[in-house]
């Protein structure tokens, strides 16, 4: 590498998100002496990518996204260098390179470096994906004059956008699959929940896709069923990559993400990762996963800073956990909770559309939750997951409709 200026620090992180953030504020926490710089190619405070939808269908503002501002970081005296991209890293000289040709050298690196929107092979200008503000930014422009909106990937980035744009737009979803939200929830919570969506004005092309787009006073998309959508804008929600190639590059070990052990430490003693560029225990199945969820990188990141400041404190593995609104119905997807999972309980209120299933390992021990209609107790389910508690049987169900009343054992 050729270098033109270094600076050196006891503890570097690039990336200004979840896990970058919890890091800082736990490094600053345990150690108010050390010498620490974030970097981040954003040249922003953190903000909360969570909120980007509600920003773009102008139901918050965008001042509401920030969770620090500038000051925060020269207050808790941290070396800021935004809107500077790091291009390559030398584990064994504890150097990164940077987009200017400078260079910076570390005592221990954090590599929270999240992970980049999939775009789409057939593109537009009145396209867009979601990860960052300034396709927010471009989204809330793009919206403003939208009567059709389009969106292609049924996953947490297409759904809540269309559920928070405009009830005035008539809003599209193209989806490959013959199912919503399929990484998030089961068949039978799918179906629920399409049925909900739709009913609340979501019009639905499954088993499809965009072959081409052409453009004009609207955007004709041509679908791969011969269908022609006429809409004004089209957001673009399939999935993410994690940013794994500074790892990669450096010879550290990379499977789909940056392989981390149970204290958040790459294949390199001095270089830890966390977040959505990590993968790490998966807390129920025991196996290697990116769970792409905000507190999976909150946890990380803070269990990583206490590694770093050699405190061993072991992550006991990640869970999905995403609880949220879409199209006016509140769902919360917890744990295991997928279609392969061994054995669950479920109750559904026709009446009202209140939802939940448990799902259940060989022991009985709970490992997964599902509530549709009703979120406010998600927090509990969890506890339970976490804590590896015992589901007391199906005789809990008879004759009412709500968990009140579990008792539940804990290992
Ligand atoms: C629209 C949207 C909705 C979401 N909704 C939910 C939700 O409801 N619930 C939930 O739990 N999660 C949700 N998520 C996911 C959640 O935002 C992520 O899991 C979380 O942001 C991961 O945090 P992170 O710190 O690992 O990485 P990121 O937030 O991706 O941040 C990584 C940072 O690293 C920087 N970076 C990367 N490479 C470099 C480099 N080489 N040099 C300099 N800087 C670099 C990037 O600029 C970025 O700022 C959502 C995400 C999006 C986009």
């Amino acid at each position: 590498m050729g270098y033109v200026v270094a600076e050196t620090f006891d503890y570097v992180i690039v990336g200004n998100s979840a896990a970058g953030l919890q890091a800082l504020r736990t490094l600053r926490k345990y150690a108010a002496d050390a010498s620490v710089a974030i970097i981040d190619r954003e040249d922003l405070p953190a903000y909360s990518r969570v909120l980007t939808p509600y920003f773009v269908g102008g139901k918050t503002e965008r001042d509401n996204l920030f969770i620090v501002d500038r000051d925060y970081y020269n207050q808790a005296g941290i070396t800021t260098l935004f809107g500077r991209n790091v291009v390559a890293l030398d584990a064994e000289d504890r150097r990164l390179k940077l987009d200017d040709g400078s260079s910076v050298t570390f005592g221990k690196l954090l590599l929270a470096t999240g992970a980049e929107a999939r775009q789409l092979k057939v593109a537009s200008e009145r396209s867009s994906v979601l990860r960052h503000m300034a396709d927010a930014e471009q989204l809330v422009k793009l919206m403003q004059k939208a009567k059709s909106i389009t969106a292609i990937g049924a996953g947490l980035v297409s759904l809540p956008l269309l559920s928070h744009a405009p009830a005035s737009a008539e809003k599209h979803l193209v989806v490959g699959s013959n199912r919503i939200l399929s990484r998030m929830v089961d068949a039978e919570a799918s179906a629920i929940l399409e049925a909900r969506f739709v009913e609340n004005g979501l019009q639905l092309h499954k088993q499809n896709d965009i072959v081409s787009i052409k453009e004009g006073d609207r955007l004709q998309l041509q679908l791969a069923s011969g269908d022609c959508l006429v809409s004004d804008m089209l957001i673009v929600g399939k999935g993410v990559t994690p940013n794994s190639a500074l790892a990669r590059d450096a010879g550290l070990q990379v499977d789909y993400g940056i392989l981390i052990d149970d204290y958040c430490r790459t294949s390199h003693d001095d270089v830890y990762a966390a977040g959505d560029s990590a993968e790490g225990k998966d807390f129920v199945t025991g196996e290697p996963i990116i769970q792409g969820n905000w507190m999976t990188a909150v946890e990380q990141g803070e269990a990583a800073a206490m590694n770093m400041l050699g405190m061993s404190c072991a992550y006991a593995g990640s869970l999905k956990n995403n609880i949220t609104e879409i199209f006016g119905v509140d769902v919360a997807a917890i744990g295991e909770c997928l279609d392969d999972s061994e054995q669950s309980v479920s109750v559904h209120d026709q009446k009202t559309g209140r939802f939940r299933k448990v799902f259940l390992n060989d022991q009985q021990q709970v490992i997964g939750a599902i509530l549709i209609g009703e979120t406010n107790d998600a927090g509990l389910y969890y506890q339970w997951i976490r804590t590896r508690s015992h589901f007391p049987g199906k005789h809990v169900l008879s004759g009412s409709n709500t968990y009140a009343g579990f008792q539940l054992r804990m290992t």
